[in-house]
């Protein structure tokens, strides 16, 4: 039978089936149809791999792309994900109950893109990034909505989005995190939990103990429930006062089940990613949380400026570049990619689904390209280092269909 596509001559990388080979993939009606030599196949359209990673379609676990509703706070879903080379968003807590039926209607039914979310535990989710902290308190919450709402939208909510930062505790305790754990149980999907500060506190005399914090906290988490932003340099996080990862969440991640999602977003620190790695704290996901606050949003006017200037500000990064700086930091390639791959899909409870090129699947399938040479990475301490492999995307296959990596969000390399 004369395939669709075959993409032809790549390095063929799936953690979940083990293969690690330069071959070829075929795909028919969307799915995958064949792995191996299909050089002397016909199909009717050929993508040349060769110098290429053929990865199972990524995931980005923490994206903020529910656009136009959530404000500037909110990007393109697809500049994020299938322009970028990432076939699946999970936006973090920008729906609502309140608001999930604009996402189902502008997002999942017509993004290229597949657009899935954890919806918040506050009634009004992520608007504006959060900018109104008293809307966050325990007036804003309603469980038995966000439960309802949530079991009648289970193909798109696949977790809960609740916030565990100390400008939050100093106006309302930990009660509000009680009520996203509560909510999360009654749904039977896992938590996830913004660590580090976020709000400015109401009263500089009134702030507590960040160490105290996460002490109640993490005893509320199940196996499955989720910790961002370990690599933080704000105070809540990982690390305590005394520079040490706090024994607790050490517990936590090595004999709870608890598992960690880098967040990378304007919470990346190459020092405190270190030590957090040197305690033994291997991320199980790599969300890359970009968002209209931390990425420059190009726009056709200024364009030709963010060319000439590709810091605007902020350091530049995306899923990808998130991906090189844990390969900088040791971590290996495999594990990398199942960061991306495989675990987010177990996060998602598809790995029936997602995150494999195992035959019959959707044909969601990412292509990058690793650079040798030397690069520079930035963090947002301003720190500044050399890497010598520099992963980019080169195009995505969605349900069997090509897209460019042509995301004006994908920073262009630096060379060093
Ligand atoms: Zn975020």
């Amino acid at each position: 039978m004369k395939l669709d596509t075959v993409i032809a001559g790549g390095r063929v990388i799936d953690p979940s089936t083990g293969i690690d080979e330069c071959t070829d993939i075929g795909i028919l009606e969307g799915k995958i149809s064949e792995i191996g030599d299909l050089s002397k196949r016909e199909a009717a359209s050929y993508f040349d791999a060769t110098d290429t990673l053929v990865l199972p379609g990524m995931i980005d676990t923490h994206g903020h792309i529910y656009q136009h509703v959530t404000g500037k706070f909110g990007l393109d879903p697809d500049l994020v994900g299938v322009h970028s080379g990432v076939t699946t968003v999970i936006d973090q807590g920008g729906p609502s109950c309140m608001t999930i039926g604009g996402f189902r209607h502008y997002l999942y039914e017509k993004s290229k893109t597949r657009t899935l979310c954890f919806i918040s535990a506050y009634l009004v989710g992520g608007l504006e990034g959060h900018l109104y902290p008293d809307l966050y308190g325990p007036c804003g919450v309603n469980p038995e909505h966000t439960i309802r709402v949530a079991k009648e939208n289970l193909d798109i909510v696949k977790g809960v989005k609740a916030h565990a930062e100390i400008g939050g505790q100093s106006r309302w305790g930990i009660e509000v995190i009680r009520t996203g754990k509560e909510i999360a149980k009654a749904v039977d999907l896992p938590l996830y939990i913004h660590l580090g500060q976020l709000w400015p506190t109401k009263d500089s005399a009134e702030i507590p103990d960040a160490d105290e914090l996460i002490e109640k906290l993490v005893p509320l988490m199940d196996p499955g429930d989720m910790l961002a932003h370990p690599f933080t340099r704000h105070p809540g996080g990982f690390v305590n006062q005394h520079g040490e990862v706090h024994p607790i969440l050490l517990e936590a991640v090595h004999n709870n089940g608890v598992r960690v999602d880098v967040g990378h977003g304007s919470h990346f620190s190459f020092d405190v990613a270190r030590r957090v790695l040197d305690a033994g704290v291997v991320p199980f996901t790599l969300g890359a949380d970009m968002h209209g606050y931390n990425v420059s949003v190009p726009s056709e006017e200024d364009d030709e400026a963010r060319k000439s200037n590709p810091f605007l500000g902020v350091a530049p990064f995306n899923l990808t570049i998130a991906m090189s700086e844990l390969l900088h930091l040791g971590v290996d390639l495999k594990s990398v990619i199942s960061m991306v791959t495989e675990n987010p899909a177990k996060v998602l409870k598809m790995e029936d689904e997602l995150g494999s090129l195992k035959l019959g699947r959707k044909a969601d399938i990412s292509l990058l390209k690793m650079e040798n040479g030397r690069f520079t990475l930035t963090d947002n301490s301003g720190g500044k280092e050399t890497c010598e492999k520099l992963l980019m995307p080169a195009g995505c296959f969605k349900d069997g269909n090509f897209f460019e990596a042509n995301s004006p969000l994908v920073p262009e390399k630096i060379v060093a």
